[in-house]
């Protein structure tokens, strides 16, 4: 057997394919992994690892400008950039470094550089030719840069965290869940910030009350927000850089504009043709639930497949896969229902299963709703305020609990065991036979007692 033949090889060394690729080895396989760039993928190097270091930073800033009201005088001057982009570039080293020992350990051989297909089952990494019984894509996805006149002059998610200034005023393009977080970051770290996008609201894919609720808070931390703005291009003025319009407005004064518009699959390059894997238009690769491609040994996981795009989803994808391939677990997959998912915006948002207008549409006069809002206690002593809201989506005469959506302080952290709870099928009765915990915010979570009335134009206007 050629010495460039393996059990399999991933291509992509990210949340998924280094999953996989380490599970792999665990049965014993002789595994490849192929990184063109710094191991760990988008998320150790370009996104939830570098926005959560951004996302501590502006939360400890909001903690010193309300200590003083807790007899605590804190002084805060400008926030040192160059500091916290050095010391979160450091903690990312580490990672990387620590997959490259879990890799060498594992006895995963690391081929440096970028795959092509160039057959069934067959990939070309810098003029050599590796075969494998069992491929798995896991190229993942990159920012979107619209092709509008002067787009050049902005910058994405994957710039913003090469910033090695804090930038003064700064235009987000996108509502969506990068978009609030990078706005959320900068105001709060001193920047001037103006959110700009189509939709009509923040998040509009969550749940109204996650948006509405967000909407004020960013109104009330100084972002401006410019809804229903189709960008049609971006220009340089005197007076920086402007965003102009559809429809002939014009916004501009910025030192910084980041494009946050949604994220492309990494395909194009792969040559897939040569494997004869299917790949839809916009260079997503369909799978069915098991992550088969249409190739039989082929195999796509995370965001490549465009099916909720999460690290811990591409990360179970990859493990259960490798279970099912190499572990003799036939029936191992990931269920893409109730995936709980959080927002890093100020405050942060934590959310599983259905909004209420989904589970209205699905379930019609069977839904009932708890809803509460109210000021942690936190803030009891501080001017500034930040609210926090809760809804519990039940369906059926059982209250079965099937949407939970907070934003507030610790969203974040409340969620994974409420996410369990509902993976359980839990009922709003089990929530209320739950001792609360007091005094948090998430006793909230188990006290609710009316359900909220709505008519029912009322939530059809809402959905
Ligand atoms: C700003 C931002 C914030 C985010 N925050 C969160 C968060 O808080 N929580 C969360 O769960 N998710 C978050 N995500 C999403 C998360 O990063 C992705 O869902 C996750 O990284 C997907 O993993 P993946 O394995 O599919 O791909 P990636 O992690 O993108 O890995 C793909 C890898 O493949 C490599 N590659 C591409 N083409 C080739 C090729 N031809 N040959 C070899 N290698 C190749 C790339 O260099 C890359 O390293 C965030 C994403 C962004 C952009």
């Amino acid at each position: 057997m050629n010495n460039q033949h393996y059990d399999l090889i991933v291509i992509g060394g990210g949340s998924g394919g280094l999953a996989v690729a380490k599970k792999a080895s665990e049965f014993g396989k002789r595994v490849a992994i192929v990184e063109g760039a710094r191991m760990g993928g988008t998320c150790v190097n370009n996104g939830c690892v570098p926005k959560k270091v951004m996302w501590y930073a502006a939360n400890l800033a909001h903690a010193a400008d309300d200590a003083d009201a807790f007899g605590i005088p804190v002084f805060r001057a400008a926030t040192d950039w160059q500091k916290l982009v050095a010391g979160r570039e450091a903690y990312i080293a580490r990672i990387n470094q620590s997959w490259i020992r879990q890799i060498t350990n594992h006895g995963i051989t690391h081929i440096a550089g970028y795959a092509r297909f160039n057959g069934n089952r067959s990939i070309e990494v810098e003029g050599v030719t590796y075969t494998a019984d069992h491929i798995v894509i896991a190229t993942g996805g990159k920012p979107i840069v619209p092709p509008v006149p002067g787009a050049e002059l902005g910058i994405t998610s994957d710039g913003f965290f090469a910033l090695q200034e804090q930038p003064k005023r700064v235009a987000v393009i996108g509502g969506g869940y990068i978009g609030v977080e990078l706005s959320g970051v900068l105001r709060s770290l001193g920047s001037e910030v103006t959110i700009v996008a189509l939709e009509n609201r923040v998040l509009e894919v969550f749940d109204t009350m996650i948006s509405d609720v967000l909407t004020e808070e960013m109104q009330k931390q100084g972002i401006e927000q410019r809804m229903g703005f189709q960008v049609a291009g971006l220009a340089k003025t005197d007076n920086g850089i402007a965003i102009n319009s559809a429809n002939g407005k014009q916004i501009s004064g910025f030192d910084t504009v980041i494009w946050a518009v949604g994220r492309a699959a990494n395909t194009r390059e792969l040559n897939l043709e040569a494997a004869g894997v299917e790949v839809l238009k916009n260079g997503i690769i369909p799978v069915d639930g098991y992550q088969n491609t249409n190739v039989p040994g082929i195999y796509a996981i995370g965001d490549i497949t465009g099916k909720t795009p999460l690290t811990p989803v591409a990360i179970a994808a990859g493990r259960r896969l490798a279970e099912r391939v190499f572990g003799n677990k036939p029936d191992s997959r990931v269920y893409y229902q109730n995936i709980p998912s959080v927002v890093f915006a100020h405050p942060p948002v934590g959310t599983v299963g259905m909004t209420e207008a989904m589970a209205r549409e699905h379930y019609g006069e069977e839904v009932t709703v708890y809803e509460t809002r109210f000021t942690p206690m936190r803030y009891a002593l501080s001017e500034h305020k930040v609210g926090t809201a809760m809804k519990l989506v039940c369906a059926g005469s059982e209250e079965k609990i099937v949407g939970i959506h907070i934003i507030g302080d610790n969203a974040d952290e409340m969620l994974q065991g409420f996410a369990v709870a509902v993976k359980m099928g839990a009922t709003k009765a089990d929530f209320d036979n739950t001792i609360a915990i007091h005094p948090t915010s998430a006793e909230e979570m188990v006290t609710m007692k009316t359900p909220v009335r709505r008519e029912t134009q009322e939530w059809k206007m809402a959905s």
